[in-house]
């Protein structure tokens, strides 16, 4: 019904004629156009039909077009479509009372922002308040958002062009065992020497300067880095140890992604703080927060919180949350994805990398996966240089592209290909990706030396 390639080629043109898109040399892109979505699909106006083995931004983690979340933000727009957010409304009351229900331990508030960036600065800003403190501890290695504060956290090279006028922030190494920082072998030797090295960190930076150490719970868009056995317990444990606040960046990792309503609760870990976005209701309607512990929330019981958004608690954004939560308890999504992760993906990708040249080592839980790929698995050298732009990125272009002329999206970072489906993707959509991925490693072995 969308089959119009002309009405295609005018959204193209209107688009290249006025929209600034991000991260982008303006002139050197070709957006796609695209005409519908649902469930695992979306489609272009000219038929061509792609599986979203990307979740767009890896935050549709129900699908396209759920039936039930589109229903109530209809629903919530006949019935009130703003309310500012220093008035009480149902819509965001339900939500808020959802999130810290599902959240761990004494995360009882929620401060809500329209995304992850303005979470992250929010948290940032609490925790500061909060110790009295300055700095702020992340990892290399890591996406927060493009805000001031949030990008500057970032410890990947879109922070580089944008680190002026921010103060405060110290970068360390995290865990990552098959490229270690800390030439460890093996697992348990990376998580006590990551542990060594940021107790390090916090002890030569002063610890009476840091107010939080922010992690990505599961590192994310840097490369889906799953935290060894004890290391997030360690953290906490440094974290108490030093009076400082442990900020877990859920903003990718929250809401089923690694199989989990929150990606803490694989290790039994409650933070000071969470900041979450993305699956908290898909981004049909944009929202993210920060979940609030009793003890930074007493902090602000008599003194003003000196923050705010006009969009704090959306309505419709809040009723697409609700609505959202709601499916994913009743249609078990949550469950799906662990299930995919552990029954479908694991198991699969195993076997592609025991079949390809190319594949250094496959890592992830839920539907929140990464393939690393290499030019040689002794020497493990990527398959790209990090940061790797123009020609010498050709063979993750080439990688890229065999995948799309297959029907699969695919999410393509530096030397990566993350497998990062809706969390309600069937058995059956999760093996035609993985089918399409095998052949296209194809394209990508041809570079091994
Ligand atoms: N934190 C993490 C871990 C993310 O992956 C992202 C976005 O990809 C953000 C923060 C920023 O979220 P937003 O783009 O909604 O500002």
């Amino acid at each position: 019904s969308t089959l119009d390639p002309a009405a295609g080629k005018a959204v193209y043109d209107a688009d290249r004629a006025h929209v600034f898109h991000s991260w982008s040399a303006q002139g050197l892109i070709s957006p796609l156009a695209v005409a519908g979505a649902e469930g695992s699909y979306f489609w272009d106006y000219d038929g061509n039909r792609y599986l979203d083995f990307a979740s767009q931004l890896v935050n549709t983690n129900i699908g396209h077009q759920h039936p039930k979340v589109v229903a109530a933000i209809k629903a919530q727009a006949d019935k009130l479509c703003m309310v500012q957010p220093a008035f009480a409304n149902d819509a965001r009351s339900e939500a808020a009372r959802l999130i810290t229900e599902l959240a761990p331990g004494d995360l009882n508030r929620v401060f809500f922002t329209n995304g992850g960036a303005e979470a992250n600065e929010n948290a940032i800003r609490m925790a500061r308040l909060h110790t009295g403190r300055h700095k702020v501890l992340s990892t290399y290695r890591s996406y927060h958002g493009a805000t001031a504060n949030a990008i500057a956290l970032t410890g990947d090279p879109r922070r580089w062009p944008n680190e002026t006028g921010v103060s405060g922030i110290v970068h360390f190494w995290g865990p990552y065992a098959y490229r270690s920082a800390f030439h460890a072998d093996g697992e348990a030797q990376e998580c006590e020497r990551a542990l060594a090295h940021l107790e390090n960190t916090i002890v030569f930076e002063g610890a009476q300067t840091i107010a939080a150490i922010v992690l990505e719970t599961v590192v994310g868009t840097a490369g889906i880095l799953v935290p060894p056995p004890g290391y997030l317990a360690g953290v906490r444990a440094l974290c108490d140890k030093y009076g400082i606040i442990f900020i877990a960046d859920e903003v990718m990792a929250g809401f089923g992604r690694t199989g989990a309503w929150f990606a803490v609760d694989n290790w039994d870990i409650t933070p000071d703080l969470i900041t979450f976005a993305k699956g908290v209701n898909s981004g049909y309607v944009p929202l993210g927060g920060v979940i609030i512990s009793d003890r930074i929330f007493e902090t602000f019981r008599e003194r003003p919180y000196p923050g705010g958004l006009t969009y704090s608690g959306h309505p419709l954004a809040c009723a697409a949350a609700v609505a959202t939560i709601t499916a994913m308890r009743d249609e078990k999504i949550v469950e799906n994805a662990k299930w995919l992760g552990e029954s479908v993906i694991g198991p699969e990708l195993r076997a592609m990398a025991a079949r390809h040249a190319s594949v250094g080592e496959v890592r992830g839980l839920g539907v929140f996966w990464a393939i690393e790929l290499v030019k040689n698995k002794e020497t493990r050298e990527p398959l790209v240089a990090y940061n790797a732009a123009g020609p010498a990125a050709q063979p993750m272009n080439e990688f890229t592209a065999a995948c799309k002329a297959r029907g699969l999206w695919p999410f393509v970072n530096m030397n990566r290909t993350h497998v990062v489906p809706p969390c309600t993707s069937t058995e059956g959509e999760v093996k035609e990706g993985l089918a399409i991925l095998d052949e296209a490693l194809t394209v990508a072995d041809a570079f091994c030396a």
